[in-house]
């Protein structure tokens, strides 16, 4: 006989685990099913030689989505306990770290006073007037001081999934800008951000639920237009396809929770008008990830500083780099009496075709990494590179109306959450966990 659920939500990122726990926390039997051995898809962490390695996002904004979902399934963040904050942001350029009024310090103040009072004017219910507008479009209406267009090119590129803003919706660079002035203060987590979803976990299954990886939604089964559960592959993939692997589970109400592009993997086009096919086919647009993490004796940066620095790149554009003295920030992640410091490029995802590339590129950042701390690698106990390319590393450039809803269109009981869907909100994790939030306030009427 099938199992039966209250709901099955297909996906165990950030967006899948926080619909599940608010779901739960609304007194619903939900499962979680993730095809991966862990869980948190794009944000999770693991551990490497005695340190906890984050993957995704590390920082988190105060004040945002993922501390509204916390509260909201009632394990809000604690700040002495759960936060490390970063007290400086800074940017290396020309030898020297420079403050953020240091680097934007503009030519044309007059121009950046216009900008600002343009952003400021702009408010939530105007964003759809920009979503069809390009960011690189709308930028140069209003910026042509290279310096202040540096800064909306690297806020945006933190966030969306392009380097450059002729794919990106001016409305998501708007956001980006707003929402650094509106929350500047970001922190990682003592636990890792892995333990979020860890977290949320515990809430699902302390309402009976339950929670379970290795096991990949093959087919939502939607009969007369109704959902009805899923087919699922449990334990790993074999050779010839086992089918004692594969169960049903059924219940009236199923969330996917992963980048809507594959949404035709697990479900018929046919059920869906071509025009909603096409645009969840057109948000795949896709940025990866370079760097490496390095172990060290004494911190290679002791202050609590989130550092960026442009890499230059031969006729493109430079590789935006951040440097996170993660240790410094969170002591708990690494190795007692040892330091991490994490560097991490955004770069094509074509990089990852040609791994003479790859190591083109990591020997390129490690000669610029030498210009600002001589000799750090004759420090290192180990340097661990890394190139993360299979699922994009921001959320989606494309913004408002060219994102679906949390309903699907036609199919009742369909529903969807993460940071492809609907949200207006950026980076990555604010996308995903407010989409958590979206969809469930869909279902539920209202958030527990
Ligand atoms: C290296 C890296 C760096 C990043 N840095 C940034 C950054 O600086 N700024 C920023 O804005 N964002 C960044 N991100 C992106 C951010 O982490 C994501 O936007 C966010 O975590 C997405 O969460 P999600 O739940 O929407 O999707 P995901 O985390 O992708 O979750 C989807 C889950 O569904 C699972 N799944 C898929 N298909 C199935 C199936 N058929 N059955 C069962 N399970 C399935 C997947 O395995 C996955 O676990 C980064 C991501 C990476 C990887």
């Amino acid at each position: 006989m099938a199992e039966k659920f209250d709901a099955i939500v297909a996906g165990g990122g950030l967006s899948g685990m926080g619909v599940g726990a608010l779901l739960a926390a609304a007194g619903k039997k939900v499962i979680v099913l993730e095809k991966n051995p862990y869980l948190g898809g794009r944000a999770t962490s693991f551990k490497y030689r005695g340190f906890l390695l984050n993957v995704g996002q590390h920082a988190v904004l105060q004040g945002g989505k993922v501390e509204r979902l916390m509260e909201a399934v009632g394990r809000p963040l604690d700040d002495e306990k759960d936060k490390g904050f970063f007290e400086e942001l800074s940017f290396y350029e020309d030898g020297k770290y420079k403050t953020v009024m240091e680097k934007v310090l503009v030519d044309k103040p007059e121009e950046a006073r216009k900008f600002y009072a343009t952003l400021a004017e702009i408010e939530p219910k105007d964003m759809p007037k920009f979503d069809g507008i390009t960011a690189a479009e709308w930028l140069a209406k209003y910026v042509t001081d290279p310096k202040l267009r540096w800064l909306a090119h690297t806020n945006a590129t933190t966030c969306c999934t392009t380097r450059k803003l002729e794919d990106m919706a001016a409305s998501a660079l708007i956001e980006s800008m707003k929402v650094i002035s509106r929350s500047p203060i970001t922190y990682m987590l003592t636990k890792g951000i892995g333990s979020l979803s860890q977290t949320m976990a515990g809430v699902i299954k302390g309402k009976g639920g339950d929670v379970r990886t290795r096991a990949k939604v093959l087919h939502v089964i939607v009969e007369n237009k109704k959902v009805r559960g899923v087919s699922v592959e449990i334990g790993d993939e074999t050779p010839d396809g086992m089918m004692e692997n594969i169960i049903k589970i059924e219940a009236p109400l199923v969330i996917t929770a992963f980048p809507v592009w594959d949404l035709f993997k697990v479900l018929e086009e046919k059920l869906f008008l071509p025009d909603f096919v096409k645009m969840c086919l057109h948000l795949d647009n896709r940025v990866s990830n370079i760097g490496f993490s390095v172990a060290t004796k004494e911190p290679l940066i002791a202050e609590k500083k989130f550092i960026f620095a442009d890499v230059p790149q031969k006729n493109d554009v430079p590789l935006a780099l951040t440097i996170l003295p993660t240790s410094v920030v969170v002591p708990p992640i690494s190795l007692e009496g040892n330091h991490l410091t994490e560097f991490t490029c955004v770069c094509e995802p074509s990089f990852g075709t040609d791994p003479e590339r790859i190591a083109k590129t990591i020997a390129e950042i490690k000669e610029f990494v030498n210009q600002i701390f001589p000799g750090w690698e004759k420090k290192a106990l180990w340097i661990r590179p890394f190139y993360h390319w299979e699922e994009p590393s921001r959320t989606a450039g494309r913004m408002g109306k060219f994102r679906p809803g949390p309903k699907a269109p036609g199919v009742e009981g369909l529903f969807f959450a993460g940071d492809t869907v609907n949200s207006r909100t950026v980076p990555g994790l604010e996308a995903a966990t407010d989409s958590a939030l979206i969809c469930a306030e869909a279902i539920l009427g209202k958030l527990p």
